[in-house]
């Protein structure tokens, strides 16, 4: 199997990171993406590598659709810039950053108004607060926020019990914003308790984190509830299985968080996977070998890559064993 480790800078701070890194596997079916952060370890990485070894050698399921609606994505930037990104874009759907550590609510109103007016009354907004809200607070935030306009708050709180309580807290006063369980659905280990728990109205779905496009058709499958295929900042190797999903779900009803290679000054890609009016093509993305060795980062950080992928290997065949075993 070929492999390729690269790092692509990105135009604004986003999740914390200036820099993305990835690794590129290439097998008989095409190229897969593994990509974990680098604040995920152990066990919590298997599924990105189930999901770059879907792609590689497996392939994708045929789609029903052929393009996907993909939403804008506004980092936590000002609100000449918000507008100005969004603008640009040509979507009609806008996902805004809120919550950053260090900034305050004025700044989310702001960004978010500036969004409201580049968008026009048309256009749809949601709001990602990556958990950074605990339940009063979101409750006041999203009454602020919700003079806007929002189609839905994501993950506005932590964990899933504060998402089912902040739930029943909007509906209680009246604030007519939907929440979209995120982290609960791909970081908490039990993403039916969102359903148990009535803890949310729509489910993002990420592919490499839930461990490929078949895992993530079953999980929507059982799931039951509207979903939105989001990407982890993947390069446009990892934007393709996502536009996968995306195209082989039965129903999308929402926009997908997939126009992410807009955020980096580069791309393995060519073209990259960068929307055009509001939706990006279901098809074969072309990588591009010069690409790939512009963006080869220093020995160090490839050989950390190889030990990740060969470390993840052993802990997937640890935890296939032990499910052999029960
Ligand atoms: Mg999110």
């Amino acid at each position: 199997m070929i492999t390729r480790v690269v790092q692509i800078p990105m135009r604004t701070r986003f999740r914390g990171i200036t820099t993305r890194q990835a690794m590129l596997v290439r097998g008989e079916a095409g190229w897969g993406e593994f990509s974990p952060f680098l604040d995920y370890s152990g066990a919590e990485l298997v599924p990105w590598r189930r999901a770059a070894l879907e792609a590689a050698h497996v392939g994708f399921p045929p789609p029903v659709r052929d393009r996907v609606p993909v939403n804008v994505t506004v980092p936590a930037v000002d609100a000449a810039t918000a507008h100005r990104i969004v603008t640009a874009s040509g979507c009609t759907t806008a996902k805004v950053k809120v919550a950053e550590p260090g900034q305050t609510v004025s700044d989310d109103l702001d960004r978010v108004e500036a969004v409201r007016d580049a968008l026009g009354p048309g256009g749809r907004i949601r709001v990602d607060a990556n958990g950074g809200w605990d339940i009063a607070t979101a409750t006041d935030n999203l009454r602020m926020l919700g003079r806007f306009g929002l189609e839905y708050a994501e993950q506005p709180c932590r964990t899933t019990e504060e998402l089912a309580a902040l739930r029943r807290d909007l509906a209680r006063r009246g604030i007519d914003v939907p929440i979209a369980a995120d982290e609960s659905i791909r970081r908490s280990g039990d993403p039916e308790r969102v359903v148990r728990l009535e803890a949310a109205d729509v489910a993002v779905l990420k592919v490499q984190p839930l461990g490929g496009v078949r895992a993530c058709l079953r999980l929507a499958e059982s799931l039951g509830l509207p979903v939105v295929v989001s990407s982890a900042l993947d390069t446009s190797v990892g934007l393709r299985a996502g536009i996968a999903l995306a195209a082989a779900l039965p129903e999308l009803r929402y926009a997908c968080g997939l126009n992410t290679a807009a955020l980096f000054t580069d791309d393995v890609a060519s073209p990259s996977l960068i929307a055009r009016d509001g939706y990006l093509p279901v098809g074969e993305v072309s990588v591009d070998e010069v690409a790939l060795d512009r963006l080869q980062p220093d020995t160090d950080t490839v050989e950390f890559w190889h030990r990740r992928w060969d470390e993840t290997a052993l802990l997937d065949a640890a935890v296939r064993a032990a499910r052999e075993d029960r």
